[in-house]
């Protein structure tokens, strides 16, 4: 996919930046951003965790959003935020899932918020609104 979109902007100049995680060329993204002049794009194709935190860096390097494409493609991990003791998890979930964190333990239900900067889901603790020991109560 990146690869044709190279071509289909030729004869303008353009970087391709490949990689297998997002973290491998999160510094080559950085240099060309940097290196970038008025009237950049970028292009990004990785599954949604990388691609998440990509845009993420882009976002940093001040890339705005009508400057940039970003789109998911194949499967893989994501990012999850603990809320509760602010660990980072990376795990192949869906929205909705509970994962457990790999900071403090709980079961973290994975919230459909991003973070724009970092591209991490938003996790909190599965069971937060249930009070101890099952009863109802009236909060
Ligand atoms: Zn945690």
């Amino acid at each position: 996919m990146a690869a044709g979109w190279a071509e289909a902007v030729a004869p303008t100049p353009a970087d391709l930046l490949t990689a297998a995680t997002a973290a491998e060329v999160s510094a080559s993204v950085r240099g060309a951003v940097a290196a970038a002049r008025v009237g950049m794009r970028a292009a990004v194709a990785a599954p949604a965790g990388d691609a998440l935190v990509l845009r993420g860096l882009l976002h940093e390097a001040g890339v705005e959003d009508d400057e940039m494409t970003v789109v998911p493609v194949g499967s893989g991990p994501v990012r999850i935020y603990c809320s509760h003791c602010r660990h980072t998890t990376v795990a192949v979930a869906a929205i909705g899932a509970v994962v457990p964190c790999a900071g403090c333990g709980l079961g973290l239900h994975v919230y459909y918020h991003v973070s724009r900067r970092s591209g991490h889901f938003l996790g909190f603790q599965e069971d937060a609104e249930k009070l101890p020991g099952g009863g109802g109560g009236t909060q």
